[in-house]
């Protein structure tokens, strides 16, 4: 490859500027330290060159730039990926921030979504219609890196994952083509970039059926730490016979002085039992009423949201700028020592900010074959995801210690599968992120990208 490629000079720079329409930026220029800034303060990476594209020929063209100049490529979307995988060090990072259009047709019932959207784009655009699509439930998340490994959120038991939804995409391939893949055209592309990440090209703009839905009941159910054990038993009695329309997540957290919380309980550790009903509001409190009745509850704010209001609940718990390290694991019908394990890590640990949040999976999630899309995970309850959180760097070793500590220590009860969206380090994790699927994924790779163009995600190596 180098050999046919041309040096990166201030001349080919300059080429490549007139060519595109969007902001290309260099060390030292405005607007590049935001570029290269993600969502992870641990990811510190300098890029030679960032592009910042207006549309799907500026990918096109960067793409070509990249070959010629034999130029590791990194695809930022909404950069919120704990791995840092948007951005890289030397090469070019192609930032799609700019091209977050959402457009709805309420006809249809379909939104096409620029790569560079957030759900918060996107859950603003659908909700005026009354309309959602299912996704994530961090609102700053972006779209792209969330469907292209798979996207689970409060609806994903009633309307399957983010990907499930997905209709058709535009990529632009390692060739610089630009393809549209669909079950109908390109099946094998559109099979590998549901759950593949960016392996096969960078998607420039998503089709997602929606589905109606305005309000929900929902809210926290908070207990402290001392009623955790038995609350985590008996949530995952209810929750394991819940419908479709109710999901249930867990979240271990530290109180904060937020008003709802008694005073007496303000840095202390508790638990949030977290239902969402997303069908007929009246039912909903029925259906969640014996989930309110679980042991003491010091708090409980469980009412009926806008579902657009509560997809914010939890942006502030999930702050971007600080140091995180993230593993997590999927579980299938825990046995109570399961339940107890997970329920005594999350208990214990090394910072006040770390979280631990479970999600409840099943339902319509796993009424899809595991090859029937990249996303090989349809047969987990729940996922456990740890979100250790730090702000002072001497503290990394400590806390990326603990972490593995804990995602050891639950390892025997798990399934053996983790998500590809929520791994933080590569070794070991590749081969449970994809499980039965990395074959053919492995020959789709060799299809569409033989050189490995595109890398900086969680890689599938060609065998070519
Ligand atoms: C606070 C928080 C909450 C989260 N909540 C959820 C949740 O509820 N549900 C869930 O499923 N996940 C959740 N996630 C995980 C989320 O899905 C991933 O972080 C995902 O990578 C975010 O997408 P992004 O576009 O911001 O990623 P980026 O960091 O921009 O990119 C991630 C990967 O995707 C690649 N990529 C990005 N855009 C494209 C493109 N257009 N074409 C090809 N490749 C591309 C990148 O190269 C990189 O490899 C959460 C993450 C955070 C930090």
């Amino acid at each position: 490859m180098a050999a046919t490629t041309t040096p990166l000079d201030d001349r080919a720079i300059g080429e490549f500027e007139a060519t595109v329409r969007g902001p290309v930026l260099r060390p030292g220029d405005d607007g590049y330290d935001e570029a290269r800034t993600v969502y992870n303060a641990m990811i510190d990476r300098r890029p030679a060159v960032v592009v910042r594209p207006t549309g799907a020929v500026d990918v096109m063209t960067a793409v070509e730039f990249a070959r010629e100049h034999d130029l590791l490529v990194a695809v930022k979307g909404g950069g919120h990926n704990v791995a840092g995988l948007a951005v890289c060090d030397d090469g070019l990072l192609i930032d799609l921030g700019l091209m977050s259009s959402v457009r709805v047709d309420t006809d249809a019932r379909t939104a096409r979504v620029g790569p560079g959207a957030r759900l918060g784009d996107l859950d603003h655009e659908t909700a005026r219609f009354g309309l959602v699509a299912p996704a994530g439930v961090v609102s700053i998340t972006g779209v792209a890196g969330l469907t292209l490994g798979g996207g689970f959120g409060y609806l994903c038991r009633k309307h399957g994952m983010t990907l499930d939804n997905l209709r058709s995409v535009d990529v632009v391939t390692a060739d610089g083509d630009l393809v549209h893949a669909s079950e109908d055209e390109h099946p094998d592309l559109f099979w590998g970039i549901r759950g593949g990440g960016g392996n096969f090209g960078i998607v420039t703009s998503f089709e997602f059926d929606l589905h109606e839905l305005s309000d929900v009941v929902a809210g926290l159910i908070v207990y402290p730490a001392d009623q955790a054990h038995e609350i985590v038993r008996a949530w995952w009695e209810f929750a394991s016979e819940a419908p479709d329309e109710l999901s249930v997540w867990l979240n271990f957290s530290t109180a904060a002085s937020e008003p709802f919380i008694p005073e007496e309980y303000h840095g202390e550790r508790i638990l949030s039992v977290i239902p969402i009903y997303s069908g007929d509001v009246d039912r909903g409190w029925d259906v969640i009423r014996p989930l309110r009745e679980l042991g003491d509850p010091i708090a409980d704010t469980v009412e009926v949201h806008r579902f657009v209001d509560w997809q914010q609940a939890f942006d502030e718990s999930y702050p971007a700028g600080e140091r995180y390290f993230w593993k997590s694991h999927n579980f299938r019908d825990p046995s109570i020592e399961a339940l107890d394990r997970i329920t005594d890590g999350a208990l214990s640990p090394p910072t006040p900010e770390t979280r631990v949040s479970v999600t409840h999976l099943g339902g319509a999630v796993n009424r899809v074959s595991p090859d029937a899309t990249a996303y090989p995970h349809r047969d987990a309850d729940f996922l456990v995801n740890i979100t250790t959180r730090w702000d002072d760097p001497d503290r990394d070793e400590e806390c990326i210690a603990w972490t593995r500590e804990y995602f050891d220590a639950l390892a025997p009860y798990a399934t053996g599968g983790t998500y590809v969206n929520f791994t933080t380090e590569s070794e070991g994790e590749q081969s449970m992120a994809y499980l039965d699927n990395y074959d053919r994924l492995v020959a789709l790779k060799n299809d569409w990208d033989p050189d490995n163009r595109f890398r900086m995600n969680q890689n599938v190596e060609p065998t070519v």
